[in-house]
C-alpha cells in the first residue's frame, strides 16, 4: 500500500492491510512528517530490535464532522496506533474508551493505541517538548524559570509539563488575555498551580518582571507564516534566556534566527516533533526507539517539502 498517498473516510470503508497498521489523522494533513518519521523506524525494524516487523503507517485527512465515524471505522479495521492532530486532538477525548492522567490534564490526545476494549488515549507533546528542550538547549526544565507564549493547546501542554517537571515559575502570555484566563482556571486543580503567573500581553514592560535567566517557549502558531511578527520583543527579554520555538516549518524560523543573532542558545521544535514521536511508538511497540532514524528523516522530507514549495 501507498503510504504517501492522502487516505480518506470512503479508504476506509474496503481497507485492507494484512501487516500492523499506523496512522496520522488530521485536516490538512499534506505536510505532516510523521509517516516518514514512522516508516523510516518501522522499515529498520529487521535490523533493530523493534517487536513489530510488518508495520506501516498511513496518513488520512479526516473532517472534523466525521471523526466519530472514523474512530470506530479505524478500530474496527485494526489499526493499531494513531497519532491525532489539528484539529482532533480535543474532540477524540470523548471518544475512546480510556485516557491517562497526563492527557487528561492537558485536555486533548495525539497518540491513541488500540485495546481489546477501544483506543487508549495519550498525549506524548508535554514529553515531546521535555526531552526536545534537553536534547537541543540543553536545558531541563526542572527548578528553571519558563515563559510559555500562547494559550491553544501546545501552550497547555507545556504548562502540564512543566508543573510536572516542577519548574520554578511558569510566566504566561498570550494575545487575548481572557483565553490566558481561562487556560489558568482549567489547570487551577493542578498540584504547584501557583507557580503559573499570567503577563498582561498589552503591557509593554510586562518581561521586565522576569528573572535573568530561563527558557522561553514559543507555542503560539506565529511563525508558521514567513510574513509573522515574532511573538515575543526580544529586546526585553534577558539577554540569558534561551529561546524554544515549536514551530518547525519554515526550519529556521524568525524568532529562531533573531534570538541567534542575539547570540542565545536557541532551537525549532523539530526535536520535539521527533521525540514525540519516538514516545508514541514506544507505547506502541512497548520497547525504547532510538529518535535518530525519524531526525534523519524528518530533516530529509523537510528539505524536500522546502524545495518543492520553493
Ligand atoms: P492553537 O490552539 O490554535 O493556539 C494558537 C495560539 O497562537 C494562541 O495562543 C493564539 O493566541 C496565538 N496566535 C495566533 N495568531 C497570533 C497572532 N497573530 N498574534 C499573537 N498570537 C497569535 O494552536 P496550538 O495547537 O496550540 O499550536 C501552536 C503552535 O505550536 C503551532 O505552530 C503548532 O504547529 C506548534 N506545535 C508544534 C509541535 C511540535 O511537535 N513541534 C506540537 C504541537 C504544536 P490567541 O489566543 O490570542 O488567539
Amino acid at each position: 500500500m501507498d503510504t504517501e498517498k492522502i487516505y480518506r473516510l470512503k479508504d476506509l470503508s474496503n481497507w485492507e492491510f494484512a501487516g500492523t497498521a499506523f496512522a496520522v489523522i488530521g485536516q490538512p494533513i499534506r505536510h505532516s512528517l510523521s509517516p516518514v518519521m514512522h516508516n523510516a523506524v518501522l522499515q529498520s525494524a529487521a535490523e533493530s530490535n523493534l517487536s513489530i516487523k510488518d508495520g506501516s503507517y498511513f496518513r488520512f485527512e479526516i473532517d472534523p464532522n466525521d471523526l466519530t465515524q472514523a474512530l470506530r471505522l479505524f478500530y474496527e479495521k485494526g489499526f493499531y496506533g494513531l497519532n491525532l492532530t489539528v484539529p482532533h486532538k480535543v474532540m477524540a477525548l470523548d471518544l475512546i474508551s480510556s485516557v491517562s492522567e497526563e492527557a487528561q490534564a492537558i485536555g486533548a490526545v495525539n497518540t491513541l493505541k488500540w485495546s481489546e476494549s477501544g483506543y487508549m488515549g495519550y498525549n506524548t507533546d508535554g514529553y515531546g517538548m521535555r526531552v526536545g528542550i534537553a536534547h537541543s538547549l540543553k536545558a531541563e526544565l526542572k527548578s528553571n524559570t519558563v515563559l510559555i507564549l500562547g494559550a491553544g493547546g501546545a501552550a497547555r501542554a507545556a504548562a502540564v509539563e512543566c508543573l510536572k517537571q516542577k519548574a520554578r515559575s511558569i510566566w504566561m502570555l498570550n494575545r487575548t488575555q481572557d483565553r490566558l484566563e481561562a487556560l489558568l482556571q482549567s489547570l487551577s486543580h493542578l498540584e504547584g498551580f501557583d507557580r503559573l503567573v499570567p503577563l498582561v500581553s498589552s503591557d509593554p514592560k510586562a518581561l521586565s518582571l522576569l528573572e535573568a535567566e530561563g527558557i522561553c517557549i514559543n507555542a503560539t502558531s506565529l511563525g508558521l507564516g514567513i510574513q509573522d511578527p515574532l511573538p515575543v520583543d526580544l529586546e526585553q527579554l534577558p539577554l540569558n534566556w534561551k529561546v524554544y520555538d515549536m514551530v518547525y516549518n519554515p526550519p529556521e524560523t524568525a524568532l529562531y534566527r533573531a534570538a541567534r543573532a542575539q547570540g542565545r542558545s536557541a532551537a525549532t521544535g523539530l526535536s520535539m516533533l521527533v521525540y514525540q514521536g519516538a514516545k508514541a511508538m514506544e507505547l506502541w511497540s512497548g520497547q525504547t526507539v532510538d529518535p535518530q532514524c525519524m531526525f534523519q528523516a524528518a530533516q530529509r522530507a523537510l528539505d524536500e517539502q522546502l524545495s518543492k514549495d520553493s
